[in-house]
């Protein structure tokens, strides 16, 4: 699809009447001298290209469908992205659909994140990677106003940032053993699970290094039993927490399997929004917050809040992203016990430079908005 005729025709037309650049001007926050005072939206479709074929417990891909975003205000531009995984039910279509319907025209300050957030969120249910693309766009846009990035404004340290772990999914073993080559400068490996070869994958990853490992299941374990003892197998072998073992919809299970597990049970599949941690305490020791589920950062930053209130451990995750989604999700990074934050590596057309991983660690760069440049 040409990349011109997604561009929203009312966001263009207003940018093109309002202001003197272009889209090819659209790179860097620059002060423009002719201030249009509006908000103008923009997106187009871009295929994200996997490196390795993704092989999780339900299904197998080597795309993933994505929409980028911008949004213009007086010469400052904030990018943004929605990434739709299949098993989150949104889509290109669907995700320009919501876009299309929304009118930023309304609101002529981007400080009024609150009213205009939730203006967007109410335009439809669900859409919740649509709903991030402009949260994310406008943390952008009003971090460059401010010449700030978002781990400053909210008095983060960006020397307490966690390690990120990188992801090897589930293989042969060849292609796992060439994954765990490409991880040797990480120090927490996540490793994903759900078939018969757990086991097989754990032993190759122990052989060739020893830094600490996670496990996501990806809802793919059947029997709580076996869960639990999986569990201290994988204690024993230097595993520190286990995500989405089960089911979504196993509550009494996962209750079952947290309070006799040796390792912090951690949600993922099991959750989307703010008001779905409530029901999660004695179920699951901690949540992974990611900014497709969550609508963006303003959401998520609650959040991490409210599961810290409720004595959860928190991590910060991400689907397969550029390094816009990326780096907006690194910025709460310094205030989580774990962070999962590879997705822009794992994709082999990236169209930003943003935080970057040193020694295994996350680390921001001091530049305004999430900290991204586009390539
Ligand atoms: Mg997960």
């Amino acid at each position: 699809m040409n990349r011109r005729k997604f561009l929203t025709g009312a966001g263009m037309a207003m940018l093109a009447a309002a202001s003197p650049i272009s889209l090819s001007a659209l790179g860097e926050p620059t002060k423009q001298v002719a201030k249009s005072g509006r908000l103008n939206l923009s997106f187009f479709p871009y295929e994200l290209q996997l490196r390795h074929a993704f092989n999780l417990a339900r299904y197998s891909r080597t795309t993933t469908p994505d929409v980028q975003v911008q949004l213009e205000y007086d010469g400052f531009v904030g990018y943004g992205e929605a990434s739709m995984p299949p098993y989150l039910g949104e889509s290109v279509e669907s995700v320009t659909t919501f876009l299309n319907k929304v009118d930023l025209s309304q609101f002529n300050d981007p400080f009024r994140m609150e009213d205009i957030l939730t203006y967007v969120d109410n335009i439809a249910p669900n859409n919740r990677a649509a709903k991030a693309s402009i949260d994310i766009a406008l943390h952008d846009l009003v971090g460059k106003i401010m010449g700030q990035p978002w781990y400053k404004i909210w008095g983060y340290n960006p020397e307490k940032t966690p390690v990120t772990s990188f992801t090897i999914g589930i293989d042969t073993e060849e292609v796992v053993r060439q994954k765990v080559r490409e991880a040797s400068p990480y120090k927490l490996i996540k490793v994903k699970m759900g078939l018969d070869n757990d086991k097989e994958t754990v032993e190759i990853i122990r052989e060739m290094m020893d830094v600490p490992i996670c496990v996501d299941c990806n809802q793919g374990w059947k029997n709580k039993e076996e869960a639990l003892e999986m569990c201290y197998w994988l204690q024993e072998r230097g595993c520190i927490f286990v995500e989405q073992p089960f089911d979504k919809e196993w509550i009494d299970e996962t209750a079952w399997l947290r309070e006799r597990s040796p390792l912090p049970i951690i949600a993922d599949e099991a959750f989307q929004r703010l008001p779905d941690i409530l029901r999660f305490k004695g179920v699951y020791d901690g949540i992974n917050i990611k900014l497709m589920k969550s609508t963006g950062l303003y959401e998520a930053h609650k959040m991490v809040t409210l599961a810290r209130a409720l004595d959860m451990k928190v991590m910060i995750g991400c689907m397969t992203e550029t390094s816009c989604a990326v780096t907006a999700a690194a910025n709460l990074s310094p205030v989580v016990d774990y962070a999962d934050l590879d997705g822009n590596l794992l994709i082999a057309n990236d169209r930003f430079t943003g935080m970057t991983v040193e020694n295994g660690k996350i680390t921001l760069h001091d530049r305004p908005g999430l900290g991204i440049l586009p390539l």
